[in-house]
């Protein structure tokens, strides 16, 4: 395929959960949508359910964790596209064996992060070449309440006893992450933003959260905002 004016989104994690909403989201507002995954039965099965309500969707497989699988997502994407507009670093974990600071595992703490922190770094690393080629690169890092450090000091915030050493760290990484990009990338027409879906219910928590992923990803208007077609503001909200 030769290069395309449209708008390019590639979401990771994106066969289910917040991910899938956001690739459904972004692909309605206009977006060529590059549904990322690590399992290809899954995220084929997903980007095909989008393109049954009338969305672009196209599979693109790709573990956050695994070099080579970056390298080659990025390189397919030049290939197809030659450029990139939107990266959504969505894909995201917990451990079993992770847990209050007393007590998480090192191993659980070290792959939450590998996934949540550094596989988001990695991936927009390896995006930045496609993302400059673009008129108003976007990247979204999808972030929690409980990567909030300030918040974490608040005995009486209503998430103060969820005290998940790995998880709550690689948020709060991952924000610093948004802020430092953010300023590195600011004469550059790329905007960098940490998003916060809330506590949703998704496969992650068992179910547990207390709203949809519509609620999580189109109900706030802030998501699409992010990503750039509502976009009017400058500077990032890291
Ligand atoms: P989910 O339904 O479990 O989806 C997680 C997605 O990440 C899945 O597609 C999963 O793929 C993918 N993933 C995991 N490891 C990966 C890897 N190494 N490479 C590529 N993809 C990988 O969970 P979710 O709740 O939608 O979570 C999405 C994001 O929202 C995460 O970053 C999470 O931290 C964040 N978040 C969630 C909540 C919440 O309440 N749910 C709140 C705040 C933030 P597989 O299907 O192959 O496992």
């Amino acid at each position: 395929m030769s290069a395309t004016t449209d708008g390019i989104a590639f979401v990771t994690g994106a066969n289910k959960g917040i991910g899938f909403e956001a690739a459904r989201g972004i692909a309605k507002a206009g977006y060529v949508l590059l549904l990322a995954g690590r399992n290809p039965e899954a995220g084929r099965q997903a980007a095909a359910n989008l393109a049954t309500e009338g969305l672009d969707v196209r599979f693109v497989e790709l573990d956050v964790t695994r070099a080579e699988s970056i390298s080659a997502a990025a390189a397919r994407i030049e290939a197809d596209f030659g450029k990139l507009d939107v990266l959504v670093n969505n894909a995201g974990i917990t451990d079993s064996h992770d847990g209050p600071p007393s007590r998480a595992r090192v191993d659980a703490i070290e792959r939450v992060l590998r996934t949540n922190f550094l596989g988001a770094v990695a991936t927009a690393q390896a995006m930045l070449p496609l993302l400059r080629k673009s008129d108003a690169g976007r990247i979204v890092n999808v972030s929690s309440d409980l990567g909030s450090i300030t918040r974490h000091g608040d005995p009486t915030w209503k998430y103060a006893t969820v005290k998940v050493l790995g998880y709550c760290a690689s948020k709060a990484a991952l924000n610093m992450f948004s802020v430092q990009l953010a300023f590195e990338l600011k004469d550059q027409g790329i905007k960098v933003n940490s998003v916060n879906p809330g506590f949703t219910a998704t496969d992650l928590n068992r179910h547990r959260g207390q709203q949809t992923v519509e609620e999580g990803w189109s109900g706030n208007p802030a998501m699409l905002t992010c990503c750039g077609r509502r976009s009017h503001g400058h500077g990032d909200r890291g």
